[in-house]
């Protein structure tokens, strides 16, 4: 800052009046048209609520209908960390016969009631072994937290396209269709590694996000084919082989 910019006095000796009327200086010149407005109503209307990314390993790839690739699928709510300015991750249900998305709000300590089936589940690993050793340490019995699933924070497999566009299909559902889609190479293995995913493993995998040049199905995409009749299906293996 160029000194002579400065205030006169010190910032917080300002009279509250004056220092309230510093955000009002301005009259509002300008004003939306009713074009704007819609403008700006279209665009929201076409802002996914939430992302699904698709990360595949770095050269194990496969464009074979019958032939699996490893792969790792995300789920996130857009926007939604620090005011709009990041994607806050997403949760499925660790229960088989719920399995369904919810976001990380609902996390209470060490564990997580699922909004949908309103079963209880851990947080991670380690949460479920304290629990665990606990109740026996108390001589209690530990049957009901063994039989206690975890949250699961993605989704790793060994899938063939046409499986992979299914898994998106339904992971596109479960988001009430309201999802972009983002399809991307990783710098690193996929591999199944529950017990490793620490916050630096996540800060890395941040890294990962931000430095690959996506392949990106938005949400106006994706309503515009399914509105010329295109198959959701068929869309997503396009991107997948691609
Ligand atoms: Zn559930």
């Amino acid at each position: 800052m160029d000194s002579k910019n400065l205030p006169d006095s010190p910032v917080a000796l300002v009279p509250a009046e004056r220092r309230i009327s510093v955000g009002r200086m301005r009259p509002t010149t300008c004003r939306a048209t009713p074009e704007d407005l819609k403008k700006a109503e279209e665009e929201q209307k076409d802002k996914a609520r939430y992302k699904i990314e698709v990360l595949f390993h770095p050269t194990k790839r496969s464009s074979l209908a019958h032939k699996p690739a490893p792969v790792m699928v995300l789920i996130w709510e857009s926007g939604k960390r620090l005011h709009g300015g990041g994607d806050e991750k997403m949760y499925w249900c660790g229960y088989p016969d719920c399995g369904k998305p919810f976001p990380s709000d609902d996390f209470g300590y060490m564990h997580v009631v699922c909004r949908h089936c309103q079963r209880e589940q851990f947080l991670d690993p380690d949460a479920r072994a304290t629990h665990i050793k606990m109740a026996r340490r108390e001589g209690k019995d530990s049957s009901g937290l063994e039989r206690m699933p975890i949250v699961g924070g993605e989704r790793l497999a060994n899938l063939t396209p046409p499986n992979l566009a299914e898994l998106l299909v339904k992971t596109w559902y479960q988001l009430e269709g309201n999802a972009d889609v983002y399809f991307k190479h990783t710098s690193r293995k996929i591999r199944y590694d529950k017990l490793h995913e620490t916050s630096k493993d996540m800060d890395n995998l941040e890294l990962v996000r931000i430095q690959r040049k996506p392949g990106i199905l938005t949400l106006k995409d994706i309503r515009r084919d399914l509105a010329n009749g295109a198959d959701l299906k068929s869309m997503f293996l396009a991107m997948i082989v691609a």
